[in-house]
Order: structure tokens, then C-alpha cells, then sequence
């Protein structure tokens, strides 16, 4: 971290600072030029609060060289991630999977036939939600335990790894055999979930929230791999702006920034993102070519009739002539 202190700044209380600096076990190379006086601080200063600093009177600008996400960043871990599910199926690195599935699980029916029309399109691994964050309370809130339950029958039926999300921490042995949990948007920053996430030994998706930067979804893998679990899979799912025609915007440029700031593996979720069935194949297609490591797509058997999401799902045909083209794409992608 690189201090800039204030041309006013005199000797004492630049002594001051540097002696509070060493007695948290830093070293300091200190500059002295005509106007300015430049602090180098030299240490893991990932604990540093960058504001504090930038608040005392005496300093002019405050610089990062260092991310502030040790554990997820590239310049510690400079080969990408790669996860590989006990079923075999590897993500990340080159190795691109599909995720489909309903919303939430709303049948035993349902989620069967969802299961095998997805794995014969190509899908690689199934989604379901059995606990729903909806916006209202008075909202389908999911099947709960028995959703885990006919995600598991559905597993079993057609052999397909299965991704469903977590809403709070005391919920973890119910998932014991789910294959990925998923931390949707609205719970990307809730650190004590995500903490208890990071004692698991279980790859986690992490969903950027609505309102979040990327640094911000950094931060929250590095709560998930600051506990030692290494297995954290980070998902563009669309932000909050003031366009209208989208349920959200997608960040199609954070496949590229991620990639390059992190070694974890990036997919993208173009349902979410665009909240129409019509808007996820291109979306799809766009984020295969700017080099996501995956997507994860809600196809509904009867999207007008869904209990949740039904706008944005696609008919199990629609998820296969998707499939088709991505697979197209795929030799092309930019990666
Ligand atoms: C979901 O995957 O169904 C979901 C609720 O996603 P998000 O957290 O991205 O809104
Ligand atoms: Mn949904």
C-alpha cells in the first residue's frame, strides 16, 4: 500500500504514523521528495482498512498495489480453479457446464421431467430451488426440505449432479448431498452464511448481487475461501440499473474482468439477468463467447404456469435449440 501524505504533513507526526504502522508489523520504506513525503507500507495488508488511512489529516491519497482478496486472487494463484464434483464433472479451466433446471421445484413430476428433458439437451448438471427468496412474503417460498428431497429422487433418476440455494446457515445438514449450493444475490453479503459455507469442503456458486461490484463479489468468495473451503464458483447475474426492458442488466465485461483479476471459475446466468425467455438464448450465446466457464439456465415445463420465474424460462424444446448453438460456439469462445 503506497501513503501520500499532505505536503503540510511535519516530521513528528509522520514518525507518529509510521510507528503505528510498524506496531501492527509492517514495514515502512519511506520516500521523502520536494513536495511530498511517500509512505510504502510493506506487509500482508489485506487487514488494513484503505479508509481509515484516507481519512487522517495528515494524508494526501492512499493507494492499493496488493488485492484486498488474497485467497481469490490471480496474482496468488496464477492457474485457474478447477472443480471437480464427486460425479467426475470438472468446472472451470477450460472445462464449460451447462446448469437447467425449473426455478423451484414445485413436483416429484415436475422436477423428473425437467431433469431428464435438460440432461437430454445436453445439460450437465440440474437446478432447483427448494428455498425461494421471493420479494413477498405472501410469494411460493418453495417445497422447503421436500424440495431437497425430489431434487434428490431426480438426481437418482437420471444421474445428474444438482445445484440448489441456501438461504440461512442452519440449513447446511440438509444439504449434505446437494452437489453445489448456491448463494443467490440477496444473500451475497451475508458473511455469516458465508462463513459457515467456508468450513464446508463443498463447491459453493456465488451469485453477484444486485447491487454489488465485483470487487465487492471478490470479497465475498474470499469470506468462503478464507474458512478453507477453495471451491467457490462465481456467478454474473445481472445488476440493478435504470433500464427497464431487463429485469436486470447484464454484465457481460465482468466474465473478462473476473477472469483476469481471479483464478475461480465464472458463469453466467442470462435468465436472471434478462428476466425474458426471449432475451436468454442471445445472452447465452454472448456469454459462451466472452469466455464464461458456464451458464446456468431455468427451463420450466410450463413456463406460464411456473410458480416462480415463469417469464423468464425457456420450454425444454427452447433449452435444446440453445444447447445446439452454444455448442456451436464453444471452439470460438474467447478464452
Ligand atoms: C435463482 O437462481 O432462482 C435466484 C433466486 O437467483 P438470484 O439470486 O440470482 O436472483
Ligand atoms: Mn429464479
Amino acid at each position: 500500500m503506497i501513503v501520500i501524505m499532505k505536503k503540510n504533513a511535519n516530521k513528528s507526526q509522520i514518525d507518529n504514523f509510521s510507528s503505528w504502522l510498524k506496531a501492527m508489523g509492517f514495514d515502512i520504506h519511506l520516500s521523502i521528495g520536494t513536495n511530498h513525503t511517500i509512505l510504502g507500507i510493506v506487509g500482508d495488508t489485506s487487514s488494513l482498512d484503505i479508509e481509515v488511512i484516507r481519512a487522517l489529516e495528515i494524508v494526501e491519497d492512499v493507494k492499493r498495489i496488493q488485492d484486498p482478496f488474497k485467497n481469490a486472487s490471480r496474482k496468488f494463484h496464477g492457474e485457474d480453479t478447477v472443480i471437480t464434483l464427486p460425479c467426475g464433472v470438472k468446472i472451470g479451466g477450460g472445462h464449460f457446464q451447462v446448469i437447467a433446471g425449473p426455478c423451484s421445484v414445485e413436483s416429484e413430476k415436475q422436477i423428473i421431467s425437467v431433469a431428464k428433458a435438460v440432461k437430454a439437451a445436453g445439460a450437465t448438471l440440474l437446478r432447483g430451488g427448494a428455498f425461494k427468496p421471493r420479494t413477498s412474503p405472501y410469494s411460493f417460498q418453495g417445497l422447503q426440505e421436500l424440495g431437497i428431497k425430489l431434487l434428490m429422487e431426480a438426481k437418482k433418476e437420471t444421474g445428474l449432479p444438482v445445484v440448489s440455494e441456501i438461504m440461512d446457515a442452519s440449513h447446511i445438514p440438509m444439504f449434505e448431498y446437494i452437489d453445489i449450493i448456491q448463494v443467490g444475490a440477496r444473500n451475497m453479503q451475508n458473511f455469516e452464511l458465508l462463513k459457515q459455507l467456508g468450513q464446508l469442503r463443498k463447491p459453493i456458486l456465488l451469485k453477484r448481487g444486485l447491487a454489488n461490484t465485483l470487487q465487492e463479489l471478490l470479497m465475498s468468495a474470499e469470506y468462503i475461501l478464507a474458512g478453507g473451503n477453495r471451491e467457490v464458483i462465481l456467478c454474473e447475474r445481472g445488476i440493478r440499473t435504470f433500464e427497464t426492458y431487463t429485469r436486470n442488466t447484464l454484465d457481460l465485461s465482468a466474465i473478462p474482468i473476473l477472469h483476469g483479476l481471479s483464478h475461480l471459475p465464472v458463469i453466467v446466468d442470462p435468465s436472471h439477468s434478462t428476466g425474458y425467455a426471449r432475451l436468454v438464448r442471445p445472452m447465452a450465446l454472448a456469454a459462451t463467447a466472452a469466455g464464461a466457464d458456464g451458464l446456468i439456465i431455468e427451463v420450466h415445463n410450463d413456463p406460464a404456469n411456473a410458480l416462480c420465474d415463469g417469464p423468464q424460462s425457456l420450454t425444454p424444446e427452447a433449452f435444446s435449440e440453445l444447447m445446439k448453438k452454444v455448442n456451436a460456439i464453444r471452439p470460438f469462445a474467447d478464452r
